[in-house]
């Protein structure tokens, strides 16, 4: 078995940038892709565009994806609305895929959670990877509802970019300088980047 479950599932892989979350998703996707399952890896896209793309790690890794804008779009991917559009009434709808993954599934809204759940209900095995907690060490939108509800959870560190030692947040820069509380979580046209960082190293501003 690839993996231990039995039928529909919900795995659930965290951690701060650069833990490896994206690589283990790879991971995992290539494996079923080997095993010759039917596999849909999808990610938020950063532009307003509904494109194929794909799931790449620091690391240079990568396996196809589609980026979408939101639930909405993977929910007319998976039904064949999107390019059933047209067609002639009656056109088969495609089966589920085996597995469905997403990427950064941080950023989607509260409906990720439902469609999780309905997907692992009708038996797929579902692979999710994210940030458990946004730069301010917050938990991140969906994720508490989604660690509660998995059969697995994967907890992955980074290293500390201070002293080494696991890191289990995002320390965000902004101007080489930690960022405060209350600035937005996107910030456009800012000088930002981010590190790894443990709990004593991480820093945010008040
Ligand atoms: P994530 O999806 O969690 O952001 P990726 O899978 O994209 O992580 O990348 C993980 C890779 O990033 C590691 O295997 C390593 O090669 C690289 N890396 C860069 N900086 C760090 C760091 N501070 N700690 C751990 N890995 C790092």
């Amino acid at each position: 078995l690839i993996s231990p479950f039995h039928g529909g599932h919900l795995e659930v892989i965290v951690g701060p940038m650069f833990s490896g979350k994206s690589e283990e998703l790879i991971r995992r996707v290539t494996r079923s892709l080997i095993a010759k399952q039917n596999v849909l890896v999808f990610k938020p896209a950063l532009d307003d565009r509904y494109h194929a793309s794909a799931v790449a790690s620091h690391a240079g890794r990568s396996v196809q994806a589609l980026a979408v804008r939101g639930v909405a779009d993977i929910r007319a991917h998976l039904s064949g609305e999107d390019r059933l559009l047209g067609a002639e009434p009656g056109v088969q709808r495609p089966p589920l895929p085996d597995v469905v993954g997403i990427d950064e599934v941080q950023f989607f809204d509260a409906e990720v959670v439902t469609l999780a759940l309905e997907l692992a209900d009708a038996g797929v095995r579902v692979i999710l990877a994210g940030l458990d907690l946004d730069f301010r060490a917050e938990p991140f939108g969906p994720m508490p509802q989604l660690l509660a509800r998995a059969e697995s959870v994967e907890k992955l560190t980074a290293i500390c970019t201070v002293c080494g030692a696991p890191a289990t947040r995002s320390q965000r820069l902004i101007g080489g300088q930690p960022a405060r509380y209350d600035d937005a979580v996107v910030l456009v046209g800012a000088q930002e980047s981010y590190e790894a960082r443990c709990r004593v190293h991480h820093a945010v501003l008040e």
